[in-house]
């Protein structure tokens, strides 16, 4: 059936692939963000610049909508969300509190948070060869300061929502997103994108440098598996915390490698130790997310890299920072 929906953060990675994907399925999608999407003009309907973090501006947001996916946030790669704790919690307490209370009283009747792995207690990944995280892993919280801290603050707002005012929430946290049209450079970019980049502009044999030793583990889910699994989790009824993203596990140094075959280069590694890292390891147990919709994400990182790879590749080459290919004789 058609629906209203509203797509907060929409001119952000994952907030313009939803839009794309939801118009497609036929809904009528507005979009908002404090910018336009940086790459591909936006899908939706009607397209809206507000800031969000303005109680009277949610409200405008989230009129006449029957469904709101709220993945509006200051949010960046580890670099990023390490660097400035007090601006990302303020920004995102703002943003939240005014769509969840913006949401209730424009009686939307759905309504999703995208939350993050960054809630996870940093006691359970301190090393490499991590226990995949259960969503009852959550507690007792020691999450990422700052970032982590005020996503699962909003997990707790979208429960006291539900049980007081039976507004239905639903809540994502997801794991590493990756895939074409995600911020590249800048200081927001995370791991995928940053080393596909260095990746691209470097010769054959050229240095590509990693933050910390490389050993950190991570999974990383592509962006198609994210649509689905962000509307399969809308279309539930289970309105607890769902993880959504894969179980492959790899080392940095192991998804730079697999940047390097997708790219046919050979690459040297070089590790600067000072830079943040994050926690040591970090993988998702998915056996509620397949409970509960019967499906979990399963593109391998050797099939989403190469799209992913390509796209930042032809960024660049676009801008002229990186040569053209030397064109075959025939
Ligand atoms: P993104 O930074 O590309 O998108 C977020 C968007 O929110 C941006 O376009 C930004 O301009 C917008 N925004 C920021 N402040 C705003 C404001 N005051 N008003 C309106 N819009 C504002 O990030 P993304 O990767 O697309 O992430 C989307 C959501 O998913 C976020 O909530 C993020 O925390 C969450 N998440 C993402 C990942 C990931 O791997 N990408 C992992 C865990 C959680």
């Amino acid at each position: 059936m058609t629906k209203r929906v509203l797509v907060s953060g929409a001119g952000g990675f994952i907030g313009h692939h939803l839009v794309k994907y939801l118009a497609h399925k036929g809904h009528i999608v507005r979009g908002v963000d404090i910018k336009i999407p940086d790459y591909e003009r936006s899908a939706a309907e009607e397209f809206e610049l507000l800031d969000l973090r303005h109680p009277e501006n949610a409200l405008i947001a989230t009129r006449d909508v029957d469904e709101v996916y709220h993945l509006g946030a200051d949010m960046g790669g580890i670099g990023y969300i390490t660097a400035f704790h007090a601006d990302i919690a303020r920004n995102n307490m703002l943003i939240n509190a005014s769509m969840l209370e913006a949401a209730r009283l424009n009686r939307v009747a759905r309504f999703l948070f995208s939350s993050s792995a960054c809630i996870y207690p940093q006691y359970l990944q301190r090393l490499a060869d991590v226990f995949p995280l259960k969503e009852e892993d959550a507690y007792p919280a020691d999450p990422e300061e700052g970032y982590g801290w005020e996503k699962l603050f909003m997990e707790k707002l979208c429960q006291y929502y539900r049980e007081d005012y039976h507004l239905e929430t639903r809540i994502v946290r997801f794991h590493n997103v990756y895939g074409p049209l995600g911020t590249y450079e800048g200081g927001k970019e995370k791991a995928p994108a940053a080393i596909c980049r260095k990746v691209a502009e470097v010769p054959d044999g050229g240095e590509v440098e990693l933050w910390g030793d490389g050993e950190q583990t991570r999974s990383f889910m592509y962006v198609d598996d994210c649509m689905e699994g962000i509307y399969r989790i809308m279309r539930s009824d289970y309105s607890g915390p769902l993880n959504l993203g894969t179980d492959e596990l790899v080392t940095i140094n192991q998804l730079a490698d697999l940047v390097a075959t997708t790219a046919r280069k050979r690459i040297v590694r070089r590790h600067n130790l000072s830079a943040p890292q994050g926690v040591r390891g970090r993988n998702s147990d998915n056996t509620k997310l397949r409970n509960v919709l019967g499906w979990e994400p399963r593109t391998p990182l050797k099939e989403g890299l190469p799209p992913t790879y390509h796209w930042i590749e032809s960024q660049l080459r676009k801008a002229g920072r990186i040569p053209e290919p030397a064109q075959s004789r025939t």
